[in-house]
């Protein structure tokens, strides 16, 4: 109950409703409250957790990590094994383009890096992203994010930052020789699960190509199985020039990367040096708890089963209240008839301890993007208390 005032005084609010459940160990696929509640987490902590919660691998990296070294060195100065292992173990994962990683705290610095890198390589200025797409909240990435709402109380943004419909032939057509980068989710995630087509993907890949201009994937939500391939890209077959990650990245520590081809990262030592500066990014730790993650997630064959798991959730989410289900592996919105709907039923889940949430541009749709190590009879359960409490 003190920690739970102390939170209201002390730490900064920017929810005006935090779910406020004090925390005290979170565990595989739940969390465990002060008032001896367990919660089945069917978030993950936004697409964090993909091999759950505090997964023995995990931890067990973090310990050997601390035993060894913490932080040593700001970026990018010396060797680091954790750092040069885990990007390598992701280039080895990736098309061969994508062969060198940036290392960052988070997922906007990753935006932030990708864009200068963008404007860096091609000398041009001018950005194109998408309506209603989520790449950060820092003045940058907030510039590309597609929603006024948000931006709107923190102009003067970035100028030169152009946005139009994801899958739409404006966008397409909007590319030209002044355009530095096209910047977009694989899938849109915070829109409420948007797919592209898969064409407009590749004519969005020949567009840029065609006139010289950068694409970015943002995989910070969709990638590390969370869509039922590793790379969200796969399900396309189409290869952007920088990809950034993000979320699942860090096994559960804050990590962030921006991966491009080692020529276009060579543009970030010169004119000027030390391209882009970060004191913590790559830390040792995360790196080291990243790559544990990934390990397991490989090795267990965890993203094997994904696609089932998804559609046994569609299978079940049936209902009057649910308007429609939109899915790309266990990243899912169940959209209802309003916003304050949603609110209500994800009051009631909590009551009956499945934890949930809704979505940034889509506050109709109810987000399930649990670890990937959900249960076939977790999810009956899940789905059983969210049909219960529509
Ligand atoms: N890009 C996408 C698609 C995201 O979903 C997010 C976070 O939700 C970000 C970027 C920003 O990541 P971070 O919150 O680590 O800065």
């Amino acid at each position: 109950m003190i920690n739970r005032q102390l939170f209201q005084q002390f730490v900064a609010q920017t929810s005006p409703a935090p779910v406020g459940l004090e925390i005290v160990s979170a565990s595989g696929n739940y969390l465990y409250d002060a008032d001896g509640n367990k919660y089945l987490d069917l978030i993950g902590g936004i697409s964090v957790c993909n091999i759950g919660h505090r997964h023995p691998a995990v931890v067990e990296a973090i310990k050997k990590q601390a035993d060894e070294y913490l932080h040593v060195m700001v970026y990018g100065e010396v060797v680091q094994s954790p750092q040069v292992q885990y990007a390598k173990l992701l280039a080895d994962h990736l098309p061969e383009t994508l062969n060198c990683v940036y290392f960052t705290n988070s997922g906007a610095e990753a935006t932030e890096g990708a864009l200068k890198l963008a404007r860096r390589v091609t000398g041009r200025t001018d950005i194109i992203s998408c309506n209603k797409s989520y790449h950060g909240n820092t003045l940058g990435a907030l510039s590309v994010m597609g929603d006024e709402y948000w931006r709107n109380a923190f102009r003067p943004l970035m100028p030169g930052v152009w946005h139009y419909d994801y899958n739409s032939e404006e966008l397409l057509a909007a590319i030209n020789e002044h355009t530095a980068c096209v910047i977009i989710e694989t899938i849109q995630a915070e829109s409420g699960v948007i797919t592209p087509y898969p064409d407009w993907l590749q004519q969005l890949r020949k567009k840029c190509t065609g006139t010289g201009t950068l694409l970015i994937f943002d995989e910070i939500q969709a990638g590390f199985g969370r869509t039922g391939t590793l790379w969200g890209l796969e399900h396309y077959d189409v290869v952007p020039d920088i990809l950034l990650l993000g979320k699942a990245l860090g096994g559960g520590m804050p990590l962030g990367a921006f991966i491009s081809s080692r020529e276009h990262m060579a543009t970030l030592t010169t004119n000027p040096v030390l391209g882009h500066i970060t004191t913590f990014g790559g830390h040792p730790v995360c790196c080291a708890a990243g790559m544990a993650a990934m390990k397991f997630l490989l090795d267990e064959k965890l993203i094997i089963s994904v696609a089932e798991k998804e559609q046994l959730f569609v299978s079940l989410l049936k209902h009057p209240a649910i308007k429609a289900v939109r899915s790309k592996g266990l990243l899912i919105a169940v959209q209802l008839g309003s916003d304050k709907q949603v609110a209500e039923t994800l009051q009631r889940c909590l009551q009956k301890h499945l934890f949930s949430d809704w979505f940034l541009f889509a506050p109709d749709c109810i987000r399930i993007a649990p670890p990937l190590t959900i249960t076939n009879d977790e999810i009956h359960a899940a789905c059983d208390i969210l049909l219960s409490c529509l």
